[in-house]
């Protein structure tokens, strides 16, 4: 059998990895500034990570989800008072597209309606129909009968307030920073606005933090510096440091019951050990707050660089660099020949930086000067 290939295949085959660091089937070493698409959050490779992995296989690597297990209630714990969502609960899944699968529809049980806003340049994920080809009315939400969403521009608050009015809207879906697009920021103010609307009209404002969560914007949630609390909020990417694990923090006025969600693999036993040890280095190691000064530093030194740099947008390690032209073949061609893996994004023009949160001062400046060497040139 051969491969489906869907992917547009970079030239370089990591075999291992440390830290920063990936090395490929060559030897060949590169700076690690993709984190495998923001997903790297302590570090390939760390010990504490190695370690709680380990020890979780040789105990129990899975059991389903219809019998106890303590380890998701030490990750929800854990997971609330490092995030600040210490009253909220926790569905744990797989992926980032799941968790806002899960999230939309319990928006929509919970209003009963089957509207949603979401906006222009939005990446949310790529799953649809598998709840449709379900027999099982009792799991499919009004939402899942047809979705009706609009795409509104992004930062538009009267546009959501005049959609909020005229349809029955179950939620609105925004980014904590949206990623994919080419790393750009709700305007000042916006969320507080959608907040409000929300409020006035019943709707479940969800946040999606798969790729700005995690700690990558120096803050837990990129949202954080807004103010507000969402009802609901997704996660996934730096949650497992690679182990697939994701989740939705549900805001305590939502009703469990039995079967109203559900997952096969979801909060196993391994991935609950990943996701615990991962937050226990993010905090021991003060991660955010690196996150924090590497960003800074990024921010303050890319625009210098060269003319070729037109903007430079974003938070702590989550950052679009636009030039003036493609960067397609500098990324692919002329950043990997300096050793440097970079992240693109839908706008062409835009790479993103997504390294792990433990780059470090030297590994910042070797991305800097490999930059400006590429730009010169
Ligand atoms: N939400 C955001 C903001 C994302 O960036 C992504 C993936 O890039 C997803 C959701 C989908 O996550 P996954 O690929 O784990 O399904």
């Amino acid at each position: 059998m051969d491969l489906f290939q869907v992917y547009d295949l970079y030239p370089i085959e990591p075999v291992s990895a440390q830290g920063c660091r990936l090395i490929d089937r060559n030897g060949r070493e590169y700076l690690d500034f993709y984190g495998g698409h923001a997903v790297i959050s302590i570090g390939h490779g760390h010990p504490r990570f190695v370690e709680a992995l380990t020890r979780q296989i040789q105990r129990l690597v899975f059991y389903s989800n219809s019998v106890q297990n303590s380890l998701q209630a030490d990750l929800a714990g854990k997971l609330g008072r490092l995030s600040g969502y210490d009253d909220y609960h926790l569905f744990l899944c797989n992926s980032g597209a799941e968790a806002n699968e899960n999230a939309l529809k319990l928006a929509s049980f919970h209003t009963g309606r089957r509207g949603v806003v979401a906006f222009r340049g939005a990446f949310h994920g790529r799953t649809s129909a598998a709840v449709a080809v379900t027999d099982n009315p009792s799991i499919r939400a009004p939402v899942n009968e047809g979705h009706q969403v609009v795409f509104l521009p992004f930062g538009d608050a009267a546009a959501v307030e005049d959609a909020l009015s005229k349809q029955a809207v179950c939620a609105v879906i925004i980014e904590g920073i949206q990623g994919v697009a080419g790393v750009y920021e709700p305007p000042g103010g916006f969320l507080s606005q959608l907040r409000r609307l929300c409020d006035d009209t019943g709707t479940v404002l969800i946040l999606d933090e798969v790729q700005s969560g995690y700690g990558r914007t120096g803050e837990f949630f990129a949202h954080r510096s807004s103010g507000i609390r969402p009802d609901l909020i997704t996660i996934a990417k730096g949650m497992g440091n690679g182990f697939p694990v994701a989740g939705v923090l549900i805001h305590p006025r939502f009703q469990a019951r039995p079967g109203l969600l559900g997952t096969t693999f979801g909060g196993n036993h391994l991935a609950c050990a990943a996701a615990l040890s991962v937050l226990q280095v993010l905090e021991s190691e003060n991660l955010m707050d690196n996150a924090l000064q590497m960003g800074r530093m990024l921010l303050r030194e890319l625009p210098r660089l060269s003319p070729a740099i037109r903007d430079v947008r974003g938070r702590g390690l989550m950052i679009g660099v636009e030039l003036d032209r493609p960067c397609k073949e500098i990324r692919r061609n002329l950043l990997l020949k300096h050793g440097i893996f970079t992240g693109g994004s839908s706008n062409k023009q835009t790479l993103r930086l997504l390294p792990p949160l433990c780059v470090g001062r030297q590994e910042t400046e070797r991305l800097l000067e490999a930059m400006q060497t590429v730009l010169r040139s």
